[in-house]
């Protein structure tokens, strides 16, 4: 009888100290962090809450240093790359191991190629390349050198072996870019290292694709604005944001003039030229990988195509504009607005 008072007093006792431990780290006080860093050809803008300076430090070295490893592995721009290496075994016939992260990123990229009838294609280096040597040298590429470029290009030539982590790219001169792709899926990477810190309250900008954490502290979402566009000719939009991803495309900056023609860096796989219509595209999407890729290949897509490929993934959200000459033509899938105001989930 004494022995288990005795046990249930001590009992007590520890289980009063770990509460109040518990409500020390709940009740710590949540301070806002920002942090911008140019990385992957653009900016990326991190904002988290974390209890202490010490910890936010840590957590945004963190960070930073994956996107790095990321950039290392995914980037078509530094030769030794991983991906530029495994490009240059195309048509050999050879079967490349590739790295965790190489092999995600490229079964993803499968995915959606797959999803959209192949208006996202990972494949579409020789066209990128062509288009981006015509942009700065500023000639229009000849109908010849875009043949020879689309014979390289096809998401249906890359063989992933999926339990061994190989792939074969089947056609000579093929090339892998993951322009389209790459920043999403490193905005998902960053909330993914800072849950290793228990930050749940996190929001990536990564150049334009945004993955979104839990909301800040006593909010009900982060506030992101897509910003009035000068062409599009439509008002700002403030959204309110929680555990989803957001990409937007556009040429604002990045387009080939060529008789009065703007063409876009992003390209129609089915034709390998620029796009010419594409003013901008916003997506909502579950992630950041998952918008990023949609966004592209809904301005390949257009409004018209855009539609009816929306019916087939009517969970994420698209807000699609277009150009013809003088005047803008607007698409919002009808849960654009819904999604936007944080009910996403
Ligand atoms: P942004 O660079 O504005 O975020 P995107 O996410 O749409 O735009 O990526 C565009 C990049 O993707 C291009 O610079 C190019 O490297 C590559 N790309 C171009 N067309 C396609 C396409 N149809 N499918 C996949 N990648 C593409
Ligand atoms: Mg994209």
């Amino acid at each position: 009888m004494k022995e288990s008072k005795r046990f249930h007093k001590v009992f007590n006792f520890s289980a009063i100290l770990s509460i109040a431990i518990l409500a020390a780290h709940v009740g710590a006080a949540q301070k806002r962090y920002d942090y911008a860093r140019p990385l992957m050809g653009s900016v990326f803008n991190l904002s988290f809450y974390a209890p202490s300076d010490s910890l936010a430090q840590v957590a945004s070295d963190s960070v930073f240093a994956r996107i790095n490893y990321l950039n290392g592995i995914l980037s078509d721009y530094l030769d030794g790359s991983e991906v530029n290496r495994l490009s240059a075994s195309a048509g050999q016939g050879q079967w490349v191991y590739v790295s965790d992260v190489l092999y995600n990123v490229l079964a993803q990229s499968q995915y959606f190629s797959a999803k959209t009838s192949g208006a996202f294609d990972c494949t579409m280096g020789p066209v990128v390349q062509l288009w981006r040597r015509a942009t700065r040298r500023g000639y229009f590429p000849e109908k010849q050198q875009i043949k020879w470029a689309r014979k390289a290009v096809g998401y249906r030539l890359v063989k992933i072996d999926h339990q061994q982590k190989r792939v074969q790219l089947k056609q000579k001169n093929m090339r892998l870019d993951f322009g389209a792709i790459g920043k999403g899926y490193a905005a998902d990477q960053a909330l993914e290292v800072l849950r290793h810190y228990h930050i749940l309250s996190a929001f990536l900008d990564a150049g334009g694709d945004l993955a979104i954490g839990n909301a800040p502290p006593q909010q009900t979402g982060w506030r992101v604005e897509v910003s009035n566009d000068k062409q599009a000719n439509t008002a700002p939009q403030t959204l309110i944001l929680k555990n989803c991803g957001v990409a937007t495309s556009g040429h604002t900056y990045r387009y080939l003039e060529h008789h009065g023609q703007r063409y876009s860096h992003i390209a129609d796989p089915r034709t390998g030229v620029g796009l010419r219509t594409h003013v901008r595209t916003t997506v909502i999407a579950s992630n950041g990988t998952a918008a990023d890729a949609l966004a592209t290949a809904f301005s390949v897509l257009g409004v018209k195509k855009g539609q009816k490929m929306w019916q087939k993934m009517p969970q994420i959200g698209v807000w699609l504009i277009e150009t013809n000459g003088q005047k803008n033509q607007h698409w919002k899938s009808p849960n654009f607005d819904l999604l936007f105001s944080g009910n996403i989930q």
